[in-house]
């Protein structure tokens, strides 16, 4: 049998990807460093191992696969990335495609992609969101590269791409790094969402004294509405669940100390590097940071040692009302911040990137998956250019009606010792951007005073000097 396409790697994400391309009816040819991987691999694969060829040498593998060979790489990023390349490499012939579907940091796929240039091989970098069960059963798929390589591959990765209403999650995006940094992205707005949600938890838990279970039951019910997601379903049900050692509520016995793997950190460097604040995505970076210094963390508490946190509204169930519209508020400003570093990336890397098709295909596939990208989708206009969310009409109204709550219920917070660095920053975000006349006017005049950096005036174009001596 030959294969339509090969796959290296079959861990977690590459084993899954590869029973989703033979379900869908591909003949597949599979390679991994650890041979036994392979043939356990094959031999668990059920029906579908007839459509499998397990591969002991890589010779094998590029003699399986009908030419010109896809070839996707779905091995740890960075190093293996490079070494799985180049043992491939002398294997191949003119018009085989690397796709490289691992999280690599875009900088590497642009270094890689320009390193293939000239060379008749292509390279694609593609990011692949939706964890094991989206690699099994549809992921969202964000492709990069040339145009012409994606054409060849399209068809299986629209195939066992996630669905939303019949549409493929699955789109080319750009050259190049696009694919990549677009993922990159998408974790980063994760990141926020998984702080924002997971502050108004503490708002529930520390602030109201309710119990796993309870607040479990309010983000079920929010799941039925304005806030349905993915992650709010996560939420709900792991908020249900119980230890089996212990028989008290999993998510009770976890330690407060959450893991990284690094694409928030890279958004938020490369948000940086293009100069455009990503608030609430910092925040939650440094929120996972801070959990991490969990013993100083216990330290301090011992020296502040300041009374609980209680928050006693006159109105609960209002007040819960309001924590909704709180974090729907904190969703859009930092969904918006999210698009707005894709823009300015877009701009710098000569991507074009089609903002409205990067919503559509995380609508369903990925962690971040949503009916509120829908409505994200619709916001852009037909020219798909917009400098900011914030300012699409369809977002004006639904800011107008819950940045109120946000507002109430991070003044609340502070009040109460509650931190919600996420939900502060979507709130500050948004403040400062529509605030026509912000505070910078004194930040330039302090500049001009120690470092006669100069400044623009309002009534007048050029640079000028303040006379600071003479006034003072
Ligand atoms: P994994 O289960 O740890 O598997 C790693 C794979 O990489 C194994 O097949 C391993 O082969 C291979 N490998 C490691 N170093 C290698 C080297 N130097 N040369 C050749 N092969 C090497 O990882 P995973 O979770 O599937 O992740 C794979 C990629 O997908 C990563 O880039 C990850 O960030 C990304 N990703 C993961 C998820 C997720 O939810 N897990 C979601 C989206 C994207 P051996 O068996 O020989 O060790």
């Amino acid at each position: 049998m030959s294969a339509e396409i090969g796959l290296v790697g079959l861990g977690v994400m590459g084993a899954n990807l590869a029973l989703n391309i033979a379900e869908h009816g591909f003949p597949i040819a599979v390679y991994n460093r650890t041979a036994e991987t392979t043939a356990k691999f094959h031999a668990h694969a059920g029906a579908l191992a007839s459509r499998i060829v397990p591969c002991k040498s890589l010779d094998e593998f590029a003699a399986a696969i009908r030419r010109p060979r896809p070839i996707i790489i779905m091995v740890t990023a960075g190093d293996a990335v490079d070494q799985q390349i180049a043992a491939l490499r002398p294997l191949l012939s003119p018009d085989d495609i690397f796709i490289d579907a691992g999280n690599a940091n875009f900088r590497d796929t642009m270094r890689r992609s320009a390193e293939f240039n000239g060379s008749g091989l292509a390279f694609m970098g593609m990011g692949v969101s939706g964890g094991e069960e989206g690699a099994r059963h549809g992921p969202s798929i964000m492709a990069g590269g040339l145009q012409t390589s994606y054409a060849r591959v399209e068809k299986v990765l629209t195939a066992i791409a996630a669905k939303y209403q019949d549409d493929a999650c699955c789109a080319w995006l750009g050259e190049n790094g696009a694919g990549h940094f677009v993922k990159t992205i998408h974790n980063g707005i994760e990141y926020a969402d998984m702080q924002m949600i997971g502050e108004i938890y503490g708002i529930l838990r520390d602030g109201l004294g309710l119990g796993a279970a309870e607040i479990g039951d309010i983000f079920a019910r929010w799941n039925k509405g304005r806030l349905n997601s993915y992650l709010i379903e996560v939420t709900a049900a792991v908020l249900a669940a119980k230890d089996p050692r212990t028989g008290s509520p999993a998510v009770d016995v976890i330690l407060d100390r959450a893991g990284q793997k690094g694409t928030g950190r890279w958004s938020v460097i490369e948000a940086q590097n293009l100069g455009v604040p990503a608030m609430a995505i910092e925040a939650a970076v440094a929120g996972r940071n801070l959990s991490a210094l969990k013993s100083e963390r216990e330290a301090a508490d011992k020296i502040y040692a300041l009374p609980a946190a209680r928050l006693t509204p006159a109105d609960r169930s209002a007040f819960i009302h309001q924590l909704e519209f709180a974090l729907y508020a904190g969703k859009l400003s930092a969904y918006a911040q999210g698009f707005a570093v894709m823009e300015a990336a877009s701009r710098e890397f000569s991507w074009n990137l089609p903002m409205a098709t990067i919503a559509r295909i995380w609508r369903a596939g990925c962690i971040i998956r949503s009916q509120f990208l829908d409505a994200i989708a619709s916001a852009f206009p037909a020219s798909g250019r917009l400098s900011n969310l914030l300012v699409a009409p369809e977002f004006v109204g639904k800011m107008k009606e819950s940045v109120p709550s946000l507002r109430r219920i991070v003044a609340d917070a502070a009040n109460g010792g509650l931190p919600v660095p996420a939900l502060s920053a979507s709130l500050a975000y948004f403040d400062s951007y529509r605030l026509g006349r912000g505070t910078a006017n004194l930040i330039q005049a302090q500049r001009d005073y120690f470092g006669a950096h100069g400044f623009e005036r309002v009534d007048e174009k050029g640079a000028h000097h303040g006379s600071w001596n003479a006034s003072a």
